[in-house]
């Protein structure tokens, strides 16, 4: 609930509005979970609310899984019908926001729970229980829509993981990227809710949350209304260099091909500075080859956007037909980017021993064992 549900839940009980605020303060603030501890709030107040039934809806994290790398990933369940998906903290980040024009540098080291030091961590959030866009190289895609996430529950996720790791939202350097799983662009309601709650309430800064689509028009053009104060930065999953390959890879671009998605995103007025970033899954022999890197280059070119390119080597899943390149094709990729003036950087690979990194999220324990 944003302050303004909260406040409308008070006058239904007889108080003042104003006490919306007082609540959306101490549980997205404080980050309290405990009705009976917000003690702001007159001890009757409380009293009744827990009677009600009243609750702070943290979800629950259910399963951890930790990578050699120091990159967790969870199962996080909601609280209505008890379905997971999974959200992933990767200490150190992984480079995805290089290059976006708008980063600020490391701020020191902080020390979490489990004793380990990060300078600065991203979170990957998930915005529907699998998903319905069939993109080939996703073993999320194998899971099929069961339904779209709340706004509760796209960002409980999200204070889950602060909560988790002790970060205190304005002393520690924190990216958020929606990126698990699902598309967030057909859950744009509640996607967007999610956002100003973090933003408005949690206080994350927007200038370091980006939302990648994987190319919905409608919803870029809904997105371009939304104001700087409160919109995250734009990524294009285009991981194709032309229509016809894109085509197999995403189906989707079929009903958007990529110059409908460039022209919505044509309309997004960018903060200063600020570049869209096109991310580019390489697939070993279909996508990883210098001709479509050249593809690729003229491409972003003829979009006319300040824009660069994250590379992500494909990483591998059960039932996925596709092969990881090599690091030659990777690092000739980028450079033939580099070379006609793209900004290109590589992603690192997180997690991927637990299956946390792109394209492997799908709810499974069975492959861990
Ligand atoms: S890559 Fe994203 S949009 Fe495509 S199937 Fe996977 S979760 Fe859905």
């Amino acid at each position: 609930m944003n302050v303004s549900e909260l406040g409308e839940v008070m006058t239904s009980l007889g108080e003042p509005k104003w006490r919306g605020r007082q609540i959306a303060e101490a549980i997205y603030r404080q980050r309290i979970v405990d009705v009976e501890e917000i003690s702001t709030l007159p001890k009757g107040l409380r009293q009744k609310l827990t009677s009600m039934g009243w609750r702070v809806g943290r979800p629950t994290v259910v399963q951890v899984f930790t990578s050699v790398d120091g990159t967790e990933r969870y199962l996080v369940q909601g609280q209505l019908d008890g379905l997971t998906v999974e959200t992933v903290w990767m200490p150190e980040g992984d480079e995805g926001e290089t290059g976006d024009g708008l980063d600020g540098e490391s701020e020191g080291g902080t020390e979490d729970r489990t004793g380990r030091k990060w300078d600065r961590g991203t979170i990957c959030d998930s915005s529907q229980v699998g998903c319905a866009v069939s993109c080939q190289f996703c073993l999320t895609a194998k899971l099929g829509l069961q339904r779209n996430l709340t706004v509760g529950e796209i960002a409980g996720q999200v204070v889950a993981v602060l909560d988790r790791h002790g970060v205190e939202v304005g002393r520690d350097r924190v990216n958020l990227v929606y990126m698990g799983m699902g598309e967030p662009f057909l859950n744009y309601d509640n996607f967007m809710g999610a956002v100003r709650l973090l933003v408005e309430e949690v206080g994350l800064s927007p200038q370091r949350m980006t939302v990648s689509t994987s190319g919905i028009v409608p919803g870029i053009q809904r997105f371009a209304e939304e104001g700087p104060e409160i919109r995250p930065k734009l990524a294009i999953s285009l991981n194709a260099p032309n229509d016809e390959v894109r085509s197999e890879v995403m189906p989707i671009n079929r009903k958007w091909p990529i110059e409908q998605v460039v022209d919505a995103v044509r309309g997004v007025r960018l903060r200063a500075k600020e570049r869209i970033t096109f991310e580019y899954v390489l697939l070993g022999g279909v996508t990883d080859q210098p001709k479509h890197a050249a593809e690729v280059a003229g491409l972003v070119r003829r979009t006319g956007l300040p824009a660069k390119v994250n590379l992500i080597a494909w990483n591998p899943g059960p039932g996925v037909p596709y092969a990881t390149p090599s690091n030659d094709a990777v690092e000739t990729f980028r450079g033939a980017l580099r070379s006609a003036g793209i900004p290109a950087y590589l992603r690192r690979p997180r997690g991927r021993d637990i299956y946390a990194a792109c394209g492997q999220l799908k709810r499974t324990m069975e492959q861990m064992n």
